[in-house]
């Protein structure tokens, strides 16, 4: 009788686990970049796919799940050459296009309103591919039908934390080199002291000048620092963009829309909040009377 009720509860116990590995394996996500083939070239193609790989891994770990407006189990990643972002005007790559049309720099196979990626990585130092592919991961995670200097810095953050997750310090230490450059210099020399008070109220202060500014990278670059200055946990920044009360989505041709950030909305990213400045507690908690 007991061995009998052994083997059952055995082959109960089979019987779940059987069921539980399809479960699971339709319910985690992998965030998956197929690069293209016409664009980048041959001989580097298979190392910058494995690469890819890895960067998409990396921000998986980071940030789990997907937006539900992105209706691909794949992102389409497409090179564009140095010389041609001239052409672009305002849309300077790298660039998270979701646009219901084919734009006129675009090839021709680029299927129009599927979430897809524009690079102008030059092909010399593979971490500037890897710094601009995990940016616009960073965007499809937060969701990419809204950007402003917020969302902006986020993504740039994101990136820097791929590099180093990657052993791509030096080109991350090149980076912030030549955008903290073009901070005034006392804002460089706290930097390298890393006196973060005056460096938050410095952000702080400039955010006043950003207005629909997404191009300002020297100010981005120190917001990410700061942000990366604490133990960042990244998995709130899922679908982080859309937290946004007064921003008229869908309302551009492009799938796109510029909304300044609604920052008490996006408390639940309070801790990486407070790392840039602001004076926000998270939810359900408050300041003591
Ligand atoms: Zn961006």
């Amino acid at each position: 009788m007991i061995s009998r009720l052994r083997g059952t509860i055995v082959s109960l116990c089979l019987a779940l686990i059987l069921l539980c590995i399809p479960c699971t394996a339709q319910t985690s996500f992998a965030t998956h970049i197929v690069l293209d083939r016409e664009t980048f070239p041959a001989e580097s193609y298979p190392e910058l796919q494995r690469i890819a790989n890895l960067v998409s891994q990396d921000i998986d770990r980071l940030i789990p799940g997907k937006m539900s407006e992105f209706a691909y189990d794949d992102i389409f990643c497409y090179q564009i050459k140095p010389t041609d972002t001239v052409a672009l005007g305002v849309i300077r790559a790298p660039i998270t296009i979701s646009a219901d049309y084919r734009l006129p720099y675009e090839p021709q196979y680029v299927i129009p309103g599927r979430t897809r990626f524009a690079l102008s990585y030059a092909g010399i130092n593979v971490g500037q591919f890897v710094y601009q592919l995990a940016h616009e991961i960073a965007h499809v995670k937060m969701g990419v039908r809204l950007d402003n200097y917020l969302i902006e810095t986020l993504a740039t953050a994101v990136s820097h934390q791929v590099l180093i997750d990657m052993g791509m310090v030096p080109y991350l230490q090149l980076e912030l080199g030549l955008e903290m450059a073009q901070l005034p210099a006392d804002v460089v020399a706290q930097y390298r002291a890393q006196d973060l008070a005056p460096l938050r109220r410095y952000w702080q202060a400039s955010i006043s000048k950003q207005g629909f500014r997404m191009d300002d990278r020297p100010f981005q670059t120190l917001g990410a620092a700061l942000i990366r200055s604490e133990n960042v946990d990244w998995r709130p920044l899922l679908g982080v963009g859309f937290l946004n009360s007064n921003c008229p989505l869908n309302s551009h041709p492009m799938n796109y829309a510029a909304c300044p950030p609604d920052i008490e909305r996006m408390r639940v990213i309070a801790p990486i909040l407070h790392s840039i400045g602001y004076d926000i507690t998270p939810h359900g908690l408050s300041l003591p009377l």
